[in-house]
């Protein structure tokens, strides 16, 4: 337009000219005139590209400065487009990267793992076989963060990824879903492969982590979904290794494959903490008692009264469902307050019976937290005429670490009422026997998860080692749940262990079937238990 308007000026004032000068010179000028307007206007252009090229890379924040500003400006300016070109797909790629890509582990991220899973079930056709999807979270890992800290917390979680990758084969995948939850695609793995597969991962993962001075056990669970034979669609497919990781780690089976009746298992959870209310109103709860043996003498010293549930429709639930509900729905206090109740009134029958036992009870997290829990606990013990030091009241190890001022302050409380006190499920809570030996603490209850195989893994023989040893030194009495076999009863007594609990001696039972076994004669062919001395001589 401009160009237009001094064109037109310039033809005006040549015409003007017209008769004065030749019209040759008065041509060529005029050409020359334009030429040269033309050129200004467009090295003004020019510049102002240059300008708005800067301006943009800025903004976006790509350096565009050129190193030493040689060639003429058409050919810088043709460097500079080329240059913020590829600085813009890098950018892009880079954004690409971060959008489908978890930052701690560098691993994929749901985005990716779903954007592949739905691309492989595309394609999948039967000669490739199945496709597996596995769920993955790790056990306990909130109290690593809340004990720990986060900077501790990502550390695990780093060398959790690292560990599963060295798992995989090319083809497959493994994500990061999001906090502890880990998950991997393998394609075209059949059940066998699958299995194996699993079985490696909770291999990989048994050895100990170590972060700075720490040694942690990063347990997990894992829930699997194959495809096509647990569904086609990829949402569906999650859901499900979902559910069965869930049920994994319900039963503490490591890991688990799909299957229907877990669904229904966790739809009817929802229901179950306005259920588990009315059973404890309509008394549908029950206690087991499970024997704990004092391994130099053989006697049975105390029983663990242990909370059980017959639901109408669903059976059995087990204490590690319904405790946990209990305690996010404000009903730990009435099911806590119920379980003392009730084996109280019965340790007082046992006695008035002559049956010399102690009871061991356990207290949930949110029962430490409850301040009139001690007052509520000391009126019970009047109303059944019970001693104090008969009771043992088991605190996990998580518990006490998850809260540890109000775990100290509600320990004293409670000790100082004549209550003896145990940590239940000792090293699986991150703690050490130094701190806890701050508490006023009697005795600890090494976990299962250490007792049960300590006679095929020697990691788990050298852990029981260790914390009997350290207990003792700290003067405290050292239990082992868990004894499932003769030969760990034998390590355990070379060890020095006090007290030993599980299926070897017996299964939890009902309070008549616990005396019947007591005053069968089924002990006298078991070398390993005597009798219960009967005051009454029974
Ligand atoms: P816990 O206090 O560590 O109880 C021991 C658990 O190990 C019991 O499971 C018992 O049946 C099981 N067990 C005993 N011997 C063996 C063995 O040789 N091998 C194996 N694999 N397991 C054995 P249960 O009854 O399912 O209780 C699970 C947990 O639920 C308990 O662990 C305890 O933390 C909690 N719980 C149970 N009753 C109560 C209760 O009344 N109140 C609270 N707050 N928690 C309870
Ligand atoms: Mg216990
Ligand atoms: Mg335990």
């Amino acid at each position: 337009m401009g160009m237009l308007l001094v064109g037109g000026l310039l033809f005006l004032l040549g015409r003007q000219l017209t008769d004065r000068v030749p019209v040759d010179g008065l041509l060529a000028g005029l050409l020359l005139l334009l030429f040269g307007s033309l050129v200004g206007s467009l090295w003004y252009r020019l510049g102002s590209l240059c300008r708005s090229l800067d301006s943009y890379a800025e903004r976006l924040g790509i350096p565009l400065t050129e190193d030493g500003a040689t060639g003429d400006r058409i050919e810088r300016l043709d460097r500079r487009i080329r240059r913020l070109g590829d600085e813009m797909l890098a950018e892009t790629y880079a954004l690409e990267y971060q959008a489908r890509h978890d930052p701690l582990t560098s691993l994929p991220n749901r985005a990716l793992l779903m954007e592949r899973l739905t691309g492989r079930l595309n394609i999948q056709d039967n000669t490739e076989g199945s496709l597996a999807l596995l769920v993955m979270d790790l056990d306990r890992f909130k109290e690593v963060n809340d004990t720990l800290g986060h900077h501790i917390g990502d550390r695990l979680l780093q060398e959790v990824g690292r560990r599963l990758v060295s798992v995989l084969r090319r083809s497959d995948t493994v994500a990061r879903l999001g906090g502890d939850e880990f998950a991997m695609l393998l394609p075209g793995a059949d059940t066998e492969r699958t299995r194996a597969l699993c079985r490696k991962v909770l291999e990989v993962m048994d050895a100990p982590i170590k972060v700075d001075s720490l040694r942690l056990r990063a347990g997990i669970s894992i829930g699997v979904a194959l495809a096509p034979v647990h569904g086609t669609d990829a949402n569906l497919l999650l859901r499900r290794a979902d559910v069965a990781m869930y049920h994994a780690k319900r039963k503490h089976k490591g890991f688990a494959f799909y299957k229907a009746d877990h669904d229904n298992h966790s739809i009817s959870r929802l229901g179950l903490s306005s259920e588990l209310r009315e059973a404890i109103e309509a008394d549908e709860l029950a206690l087991e008692y499970q024997p704990l043996v004092d391994m130099g003498s053989g006697r049975i010293r105390c029983v663990e009264a242990l909370v059980r549930w017959c639901h109408p429709r669903m059976g059995q639930v087990p204490p590690e469902e319904f405790i946990p509900i209990a305690e996010q729905t404000g009903m730990i206090r009435p099911l806590s307050l119920w379980v003392i109740d009730r084996a109280l009134a019965q340790l007082h029958a046992w006695q008035r019976a002559g049956i010399d036992l102690r009871i061991s009870l356990n207290l949930s997290v949110r029962s430490l937290q409850d301040r009139q829990l001690p007052g509520q606990i000391q009126k019970l013990l009047e109303r059944h005429r019970v001693e104090p030091h008969c009771v043992i009241l088991e605190i996990t190890e998580s518990a006490i670490m998850s809260d540890p001022l109000t775990a100290r302050r509600v320990m004293r409380r409670l000790s100082a009422m004549g209550f003896q006190l145990s940590i239940d499920d000792f090293g699986t809570g991150y703690s050490s026997l130094s701190y806890l030996k701050q508490l006023p603490v009697d005795e600890i209850k090494i976990d299962r998860s250490f007792v049960t195989r300590m006679d095929e893994d020697d990691n788990d023989a050298v852990i029981v080692r260790a914390t009997i040893d350290l207990a003792h030194n700290l003067g405290l009495k050292v239990v082992a749940e868990g004894v499932e076999s003769r030969d760990v009863w034998d390590l355990l007594e070379i060890l020095g262990c006090d007290c030993a609990q599980g299926y070897f001696i017996h299964t939890p039972l009902e309070a008549q079937e616990l005396v019947a076994w007591i005053r069968s004669e089924e002990w006298r062919d078991a070398c390993w238990v005597t009798p219960l001395e009967l005051v009454n001589g029974t």
